[in-house]
């Protein structure tokens, strides 16, 4: 991918977009909640629609011009409800943290109470963290995973929404590798009248493809992000019934957002029109198979991960076991010398920090665009375990960074 009219006026920056596409052909992106976009969907968000004020919503802009703003964001959102089923969708939110502003602001008066998930646990920032806004405006208090299994301690959060008495639920989460029973968590909303909103940011592709059961039709408010098992570029989208239609469409804009992002809007479009095609489930199954052979392959190799597996596209492993002296900053650094990008994560009952977790977090969404298979996912778990166990012998990372080569030559991207 050439850059030749960013060059032409700005050598600087063409050049670090040159090298980001190298950086993206030459290393496996195994951060959870990233993947790879078409061309197609890259060429819709740099389109002309940059250029283009269109306040308001379709058929019902501030602004002259919007007639083809109106159609592409039509379509969009005819593709989403077609995707998930949904009865009303806004595919206006920036970024899957601005759907869950839009739901709060739309629901929730300041001081009202949120029950959320630690982001320790696998929680999101988003859900009421101190940093986060919603933390601030909000009353926050947090459900955890049970300690022994892993998963989330559905029982116990039934028991702390009566007692704290919430006014939103909100599931849906970063790293946490289970199916959600989102029937059960309703279940625990409806006991004590509060809205259930979840957020499947990372699972948006998985739910649309039907990999992963949905929550659609069942909570009352479901987020998402465009960007990380959907391919559809960077973006939020927020589904609900018709019902609260209106009151959402006034938290977006005006409420949190002013002019919608019309290129980014394109995005989706395309995207959503290529996870429509059937191919697009046969890569949905195939990133949740080649989590699992991922998670076989480190289990075989002694990780402990969390839960002891995995359902979705992503795996946790809790290094303190295996690792003790491992901290997941070690790991990730390590990982990424030999460019095997992913992250250091928090694993439930964190002992050390969130700068400096005690676990990592590996995904398959972008590896599964590339065209990884179950075989390629084992054989990535094998290099893993290798730099990890042998952390510091530059041989041996020399070595890996050669494996690594060798699979992103065999599955190349963006040629
Ligand atoms: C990624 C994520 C989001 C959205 O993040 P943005 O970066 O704002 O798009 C929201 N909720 C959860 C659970 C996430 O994992």
């Amino acid at each position: 991918m050439k850059y030749d009219r960013v060059r032409g006026v700005d050598p600087e920056v063409a050049d670090a977009l040159e090298a980001e596409v190298e950086r993206q052909r030459d290393t496996l992106a195994m951060i959870a909640s990233e993947n790879h976009v078409s061309e197609a969907v890259m060429e819709a968000q740099g389109s002309a629609l940059t250029n283009k004020y269109a306040e308001g919503y379709p058929g019902a802009r501030y602004y002259a011009g919007c007639e083809h703003a109106d159609t592409i964001e039509s379509l969009a959102v005819e593709r989403a409800k077609e995707l998930w089923g949904a009865e009303y969708v806004n595919v206006q939110p920036h970024s899957g943290s601005q759907a869950n502003m839009g739901v709060y602001l739309a629901m929730l008066d300041p001081g009202d109470k949120i029950l959320s998930l630690d982001l320790t646990h696998g929680g999101h920032l988003s859900h009421g963290h101190p940093a986060n806004f919603a933390g601030q405006v909000y009353e926050v208090e947090q459900y955890e995973v049970d300690a022994e299994t892993g998963y989330i301690d559905y029982d116990a959060l039934r028991e702390h929404a009566e007692e704290f008495d919430p006014d939103i639920i909100v599931s849906g989460y970063s790293a946490y590798p289970r199916e959600v029973e989102w029937e059960t968590i309703q279940e625990a909303a409806d006991a004590v009248d509060a809205y259930h909103m979840a957020d499947i940011a990372h699972i948006t592709g998985l739910v649309a493809a039907g990999v992963h059961s949905s929550p659609v039709g069942i909570a009352d408010f479901v987020t998402g992000s465009t960007h990380k098992t959907i391919r559809a570029g960077r973006g939020g989208i927020i589904m609900s019934d018709e019902e609260y239609a209106d009151d959402i469409d006034s938290a977006v804009f005006p409420g949190a957002q002013g002019g919608p992002l019309m290129h980014n809007i394109a995005g989706k479009a395309v995207g959503f029109g290529e996870a429509l095609e059937p191919e697009f489930d046969e890569y949905a199954e195939q990133t949740v198979e080649n989590a699992r052979a991922l998670g076989e392959s480190l289990s075989e190799h002694g990780f402990s991960l969390v839960s002891g597996g995995t359902d979705n596209h992503l795996v946790l492993v809790d290094l303190r076991e295996s690792h003790p002296d491992v901290t997941g900053g070690d790991a990730e650094e390590a990982l990424e010398d030999v460019g095997i990008v992913l992250n250091g994560n928090t694993v439930p009952g964190e002992t050390r920090s969130a700068f400096n977790p005690s676990g990592i977090r590996a995904g398959t969404p972008a590896l599964t665009t590339r065209g990884f298979d179950e075989e390629d996912c084992r054989y990535v778990g094998d290099l893993i375990a290798r730099v990890i166990d042998n952390l510091g012998d530059e041989d041996v990372k020399a070595e890996v960074a050669e494996d690594v080569q060798e699979l992103c030559d065999a599955n190349p991207l963006y040629e």
